[in-house]
């Protein structure tokens, strides 16, 4: 490929990112078709599209050899013609020393099939191979090629996804002829990275990949598409960087705070901060001293504190004459936000407000009449902070609860609310740290990895429905000591109806039993009635909640002390933590029951098992992580960054800490992307969808 001169980034830019071609001829929602598929109609969208497998048709094999699904290259005799018949194809017999094989086309003109297959003539062609009547068959070939002539079949022919409407053919010939336009391109990674891997450069990793010499070629652990994979992994750590050493620079207001509220709110307080609050609390006032706008991320454990780390920063804000923010994802947990910390900020005398879409005109209209007035320094709530007439006096800081679900739009017109206001994003989810670099990268972190002391663990115990009378039994006796209980089921949005059905089931059921005392909350009672529902259970009117996932987070009764989770298999490990969280929050004992519907798999036990016994839930994100792969949690995570199309994250999550790594020391030692290489940099971030990036390195 090498001509001596060097590639130059701008060639391999505009061959890249121009619209791709369907083949001439192709039916013209062909480019619609292929956008489907490989999510852009760019020749990038298409080169970066990889294959899910490939087809060897070097193998020659004699007919009488293959099987029912096979596909073979057989060399053979054409022996006669059949024409279409009512409603039988077209077929062509052929024959080789070991048997016949029938090929057949329900499409064609019978003139331009005979002159295709010319009786006594010997033809190459590869197809699947079918039974039809005990016969073998070849329904349409993939490719009839005369050997006489030295032609061939494809030697491995790679296999792309489809969709209805799309041909393999088509599509393959479009990725193609975007590919041969591409030139030589620049090395972006570390000369030591390729070497050590023994990797072939860009343009010769993306010729295999879809020009493959064996099937091995095109598999996610090999050579090609790790190399790609990894330029891929390597321009989203180097973009997230960017953004980050972007985001230090820009404008904001430094938050300085003389100690006078926090300090009252540390001397109220029954216990001393751990060491993780301590730590984390340092770094975020040293952040919010910085006249550039804070981003960073509380991960914690539930249970680690996290409340009181927001408060003594909302109270730092408050300080400093500014006003906070907290957003809660439901009006339910905005609610127990403040209830939590409305002792915390009264102790400081910050007044405090909770704001939810369900405040009555009048109320709501106090509330932001004193958050424009200034009157008001935290105020809590839900989405309906983000409404057009909610307005602040000055908005210094922004907590959100929760991050995962909140989209970066969310936070984004939260922020626009103020001028450049320091950001706090708390999550109870612990993703292992490898993962958080790729997801949470343009965040700085600080992680509560110590919980504070006496802190017991809630016993747990799997065991099938069979066994539910035991723990209705269980629920009684704690009820009778004054204890309460939770009853979890699943809610899945796809089966939702069904789901719904099954709680009120199950609702119906422990009532009848219980008697009284029973309550139920979820997503469909009403907002007012679900919180006298809560209070009742709160007060210890009643004993036992049933309730869907509305629970999971937040909700703190001291007094609950059994978390009873049916249909355990169906959720996530991280979220039955969380769920498991919400009992032994008191001075009792705390268990936690996990009903599992038979049968059950071997990956599901291991699952519930991993919950059972571990109650760190940073170990149980790690076994979740190796138990389903990287792939759900890289996926499902609303990170608002481009979808991965090399990376295949079971294959390549590994290399996340070495491309961030060299990403790291890539943008420390070139921070302008000014020099050679940095322009490279430059272009591996345009061509995988971070040119907003790119643009920030330039403008410095
Ligand atoms: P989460 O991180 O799940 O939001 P919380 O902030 O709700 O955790 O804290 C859980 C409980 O631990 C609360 O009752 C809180 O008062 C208590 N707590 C927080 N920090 C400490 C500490 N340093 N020592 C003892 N208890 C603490
Ligand atoms: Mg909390």
């Amino acid at each position: 490929m090498s001509d001596g001169t060097s590639p130059s980034p701008t060639a391999i830019e505009a061959a890249l990112l121009t619209e791709a071609r369907a083949p001439k001829g192709a039916r013209k929602e062909t480019m619609d078709l292929i956008e489907k598929v490989a999510g852009g109609r760019l020749v990038r969208d298409v080169v970066f599209l990889p294959p899910n497998s490939a087809i060897d048709r070097r193998l020659r094999v004699p007919i009488a050899e293959t099987n029912d699904g096979d596909i073979a290259t057989i060399e053979a005799e054409i022996d006669g013609h059949m024409a279409a018949y009512k409603n039988l194809p077209h077929r062509i017999r052929l024959r080789d020393e070991t048997g016949f094989l029938t090929v057949a086309y329900f499409r064609g003109n019978e003139e331009m099939l005979k002159r295709m297959w010319p009786v006594g003539q010997t033809r190459l062609v590869s197809g699947k191979i079918g039974m039809y009547d005990g016969m073998r068959q070849m329904l349409h070939p993939d490719h009839v090629v005369d050997p006489e002539k030295g032609e061939a079949p494809p030697a491995v022919e790679p296999v792309y996804p489809l969709t209805q409407g799309l041909f393999g053919r088509t599509l393959s010939r479009t990725i193609l002829a975007g590919l041969d336009g591409v030139p030589e391109a620049p090395e972006w990674l570390e000369a030591t990275t390729v070497k050590a891997h023994d990797w072939p450069d860009f343009r010769t990793a993306l010729e295999h990949l879809h020009r493959p010499a064996s099937p091995e070629d095109v598999l996610p652990e090999g050579p090609f598409r790790t190399r790609l994979a990894y330029d891929e992994l390597f321009a989203r750590q180097c973009a997230l960087r960017l953004r980050r050493q972007h985001r230090r620079k820009e404008p904001g207001r430094a938050v300085v705070g003389d100690g006078r509220f926090a300090q009252k709110i540390i001397d109220s307080l029954p216990f001393a901060q751990t060491g993780a609050q301590l730590r984390s609390i340092k770094e975020i006032y040293a952040d919010m001293a910085e006249p550039a706008p804070m981003l960073r991320l509380l991960q914690g454990d539930v249970g680690s504190g996290k409340t009181l780390v927001a408060a003594l920063a909302m109270a730092r804000a408050a300080e400093a004459g500014f006003q906070s923010a907290m957003m809660a994802p439901t009006d339910l947990l905005a609610r127990q936000h403040g209830q939590t910390l409305a002792p915390l900020l009264e102790a400081a005398g910050i007044a405090m407000a909770v704001l939810t879409g369900r405040d009555k005109a009048k109320e709501r209209k106090v509330i932001l009449e004193r958050m424009a007035s200034g009157d008001l320094s935290v105020v809590i709530g839900t989405h309906a902070l983000f409404q057009d007439d909610v307005a602040f006096k000055d908005l210094g800081l922004i907590v959100i609860d929760e991050q995962h679900r909140f989209g970066v739009s969310d936070r984004a017109r939260m922020v626009a609310k103020g001028y450049s206001p320091h950001v706090l994003v708390m999550s109870a989810t612990p993703i292992p740290r490898t993962l958080a670099l790729s997801i949470h990268g343009d965040m700085d972190l600080s992680v509560l990895d110590e919980k504070p002391p006496g802190r017991q663990i809630i016993k747990t115990a799997t065991m099938p429905t069979s066994r539910m009378s035991e723990v209705i039994e269980a629920i009684a006796d704690a009820a009778k000591r004054g204890e309460r209980a939770y009853w979890v089921c699943p809610l899945i949005e796809e089966s939702e109806a069904v789901d719904l059905a099954a709680v009120d089931d199950r609702y119906e059921e422990l009532k009848a039993y219980f008697g009284k005392g029973v309550e139920i909350v979820h997503g469909r009672i009403s907002p007012t009635q679900r919180e006298a529902a809560m209070e009742r259970f709160r007060s210890g009117e009643s004993f036992l909640m049933v309730a869907t996932t509305v629970i999971e987070v937040g909700v703190n009764v001291p007094e609950a002390t059994i978390m009873v989770i049916e249909h355990a298999e169906r959720f996530g490990l991280a979220q039955l933590h969380q769920l498991r969280g919400r009992v032994g929050r008191g001075d009792k004992q705390g268990s936690c029951v996990l009903l599992w519907k038979p049968p059950l798999g071997v990956n599901a036990k291991e699952r519930l098992d991993a919950v059972r016994r571990n109650d760190d839930g940073f170990a149980i994100a790690e076994i979740d992580f190796r138990l389903r792969g990287a792939g759900d949690m890289l996926g499902t995570q609303q990170s608002g960054l481009p979808p991965f199309r090399l990376v295949s994250p079971e294959a390549h999550a590994d290399m996340l800490g070495a491309a961030d790594k060299e990403a790291r020391l890539a943008i420390e030692r070139d921070p302008d992307l000014a020099t050679s290489r940095g322009e490279a940099i430059r272009l591996v971030l345009k061509l995988f969808g971070y040119a907003d990036a790119a643009e920030l390195a330039r403008s410095g």
